[in-house]
């Protein structure tokens, strides 16, 4: 069945920074939709300013696997519809966090603990390593990609230990970096990666695109009848015990 994705962007640098405008001048949400259609995904997009951030409850509904880039903004998100996606995260929605959405309220609150790092604007190259080749974010993806420029994310990152780590960044001035990191969290399954600085064209490279596109198959709700939990008087008693 075909996976219905929502791209959220918070949308605010290309108004206010040409450079970002230049690279993306339709909002980094569509440069991200184009990036990812010929995946054969069902997207739509959802941006900070909408109302309900474009986040209604029938938009989650009807969404797999939801998309997240803010950076600027984290403060603006409405404490209600973070609540709203947590639920749906906890209900089985997929739920990707790219680059500066390690802030976001959503992924503190799904973590735990304050998601924050050492960062560094200085034009460095980056090269993300391949450390569970057998994953399926991994599908297709050489031993590592190189990002010829980048923003630096450096350990210490502030997350509790990934279920699964896929990626880890190396930059140019020595820092290191947990660049992909698989948990989940009730029925639902959080991929964050790392790229993504909205002043290099990092969206336009296939195998990012890629790697994204393998999280959003990775991240898929499961078709599972709803769980049952609390008293079950019914199954008390085993039948020809
Ligand atoms: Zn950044």
């Amino acid at each position: 069945m075909t996976i219905r994705l929502t791209i959220w962007h918070e949308y605010r640098h290309e108004h206010n920074n040409p450079k970002v405008a230049e690279l993306y001048p339709d909002g980094m949400h569509m440069g991200l939709k184009k990036g990812l259609e010929p995946f054969g995904f069902d997207i739509k997009t959802a941006t900070l300013d909408e109302p309900e951030h474009g986040l209604t409850q029938d938009v989650l509904d009807n969404t797999d696997v939801l998309t997240w880039w803010g950076h600027m903004a984290h403060g603006e998100v409405s404490d209600e519809i973070v609540a709203r996606v947590h639920e749906r995260v906890l209900g089985g929605m997929g739920l990707i966090v790219l680059h500066s959405g390690h802030f976001s309220k959503i992924f503190k609150r799904l973590m735990g603990t304050t998601c924050d790092l050492k960062w560094r604007e200085a034009d460095e190259t980056e090269r993300l390593w391949v450390v569970d080749p057998s994953h399926p974010i991994c599908d297709g993806i050489p031993e590592y990609i190189e990002l010829p420029q980048a923003e630096m994310y450096g350990e210490h990152f502030d997350i509790p230990a990934p279920d699964n780590l896929v990626f880890v960044s190396w930059f140019e001035g020595g820092e290191v970096f947990r660049s992909g990191c698989c948990y989940q969290r009730g029925q639902g399954k959080i991929f964050y990666f790392r790229p993504g600085h909205e002043t290099y064209p990092i969206y336009y490279n296939e195998q990012i695109l890629k790697v994204i596109a393998n999280g959003v198959n990775w991240a898929k709700p499961v078709s599972n009848p709803p769980m049952k939990r609390g008293n079950i008087p019914e199954f008390m008693k085993k039948q020809d015990a």
